[in-house]
């Protein structure tokens, strides 16, 4: 579904992503780990377009990215995102920040788009709140709406950039629970993360990059057990 090919992007002269090739098939879960500036984020990030690359391709569903205009709107929706920090609009309710991108860029009328987003908001465990403002939600509910929004869209795949990072311990569960139920599911997902218990349970394959590069890849299982690498060995060892 995703298919990077020799994929390279500089910050000047740092070389952020060096000859990246991985391919996610639909309905995969890819955990990408490794050190903090090993270019997680910056690979999510080329997947929807938010950073240009220098060399290589992008394809999703065999097609390049889009360089521009509506084309390059509907690949964000086809590509749900969501970050640390929700990210949702403040001067919105709920409700209206998971109706917003269906009816501009999905075009749907207003009132299927008002019952699919509330049918979301409920898979997400946060229906009560439709009508709350963000700020009046906790940081679990906040990142469920965000997950909801993204949803709406119906996208293909999902990229999550360590979502539960900026959350207090008691609410990261919710979250992650929200999810595990959409990999089990069969939802696409690139999730970058330093849940390990979620990389266990819910991810094909963990990708672990350092340095710019994907050192390793492999089935969670074989990769916690068994790192090959010794960056690998080094990562698990301060983090486990
Ligand atoms: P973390 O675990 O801390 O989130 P990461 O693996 O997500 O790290 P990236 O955010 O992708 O790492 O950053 C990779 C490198 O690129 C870092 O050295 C970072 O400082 C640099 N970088 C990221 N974004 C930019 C930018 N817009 N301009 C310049 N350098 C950047
Ligand atoms: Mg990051």
């Amino acid at each position: 579904l995703v298919v990077l090919k020799s994929v390279n992007k500089h910050f000047g002269a740092l070389h952020v992503l060096q000859d990246i090739d991985l391919t996610i098939e639909r309905g995969e879960v890819v955990v990408v780990i490794g050190p903090s500036g090993s270019g997680k984020s910056t690979l999510c990030r080329t997947i929807n377009r938010l950073e240009t690359i220098d060399a290589g391709t992008i394809t999703i569903d065999g097609k390049p990215l889009p360089q521009e205009g509506k084309e390059l709107a509907r690949l964000r929706a086809d590509v749900g995102m969501v970050f640390q920090s929700f990210n949702l609009f403040a001067h919105k309710t709920v409700l209206q920040n998971v109706m917003l991108g269906q009816v501009k860029v999905r075009k749907a009328d207003k009132k299927k788009a008002e019952a699919n987003a509330r049918l979301l908001l409920d898979r997400v465990g946060v229906a009560s709140q439709a009508d709350k403002y963000p700020a009046q939600l906790s940081g679990g509910q906040q990142q469920r709406v965000a997950i909801a929004r993204a949803l709406a869209m119906n996208p293909k795949v999902m990229l999550f950039d360590e979502p539960t990072s900026a959350l207090d311990p008691e609410m990261i569960n919710e979250v992650l629970e929200v999810m595990q139920q959409l990999a089990r599911d069969g939802m696409t997902m690139i999730v970058v993360t330093h849940e390990m218990g979620f990389a266990r349970s819910a991810a094909n394959r963990v990708v672990f990059m350092a340095d710019g590069r994907i050192v390793e890849q492999a089935a969670p299982d074989q990769f916690f057990s068994n790192p090959r690498s010794d960056r690998a060995k080094d990562f698990l060892s301060k983090i486990l």
